[in-house]
């Protein structure tokens, strides 16, 4: 059978420490219709990341430039970096019917979800605040009052939940894992990206 598709734009987003980059890499992984969207930062590079593949590390002057030319979907400051969302990593390969992955955080899904309503918004949620406290404590990557200062921001996200089309609680990764993966394959039949030919 002959068919066209729209590429999905899928947002994933949730608390820091929820698990949603270990589920981001594995859906990459797993499914290689999808393409991630690299973003712009101002933040440093840490030891285990690649330019261009991870982010686009770039100046705060080189920022201020690409906000000035609207180069972005959505913008915005986390943890105290800049962040941004390039329409070049997202536009063009969608209209050649590729999936594109964004990795973004709340504000940014919410500014994604108010200009593309067709887009598959997902939330990782974590199975408690205890566990949520426990996962920033062995990441061992912030110090003590950042954790803290992240705790009280995924309280205020959580409540928010109910803005996105779906919601994935991460308490054990395969079964999260697979929710995550049904609701792609359901999502790549939807008749809003999906136009298959009924031929003669
Ligand atoms: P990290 O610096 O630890 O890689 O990411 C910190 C947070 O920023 C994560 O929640 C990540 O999803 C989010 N983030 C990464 N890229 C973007 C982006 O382009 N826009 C927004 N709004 N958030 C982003």
């Amino acid at each position: 059978m002959k068919e066209t598709r729209k590429g999905m734009l899928l947002v994933i987003s949730g608390p820091s420490g929820a698990g949603k980059g270990t589920l981001v890499s594995r859906l990459l992984d797993q499914d290689p219709s999808f393409r991630f969207s690299v973003s712009v930062t101002t933040r440093r590079k840490r030891d285990n990341e690649i330019e261009d593949v991870h982010y686009h590390f770039i100046s705060e002057a080189e920022y201020d430039k690409l906000l000035g030319e609207d180069a972005f979907i959505e913008h915005a400051t986390v943890h105290g970096h800049r962040y941004g969302t390039l329409k070049s990593e997202v536009y063009a390969r969608m209209e050649q019917g590729q999936n594109v992955l964004l990795d973004i955080d709340p504000q940014g899904a919410r500014a994604v979800m108010e200009k593309e309503p067709s887009c598959v918004s997902v939330f990782i949620l974590p199975p408690s605040y205890h566990e949520l406290k426990v996962r920033l404590h062995t990441r061992n990557t912030e110090r003590e009052e950042e954790i803290s200062r992240r705790l009280q921001n995924a309280r205020g996200e959580i409540e928010q939940m109910g803005r996105y089309r779906y919601l994935v609680v991460n308490d054990n990764l395969e079964l999260a894992f697979d929710q995550l993966m049904a609701i792609v394959r359901a999502e790549k039949q939807n008749s809003v990206r999906y136009f298959p030919v009924v031929e003669e």
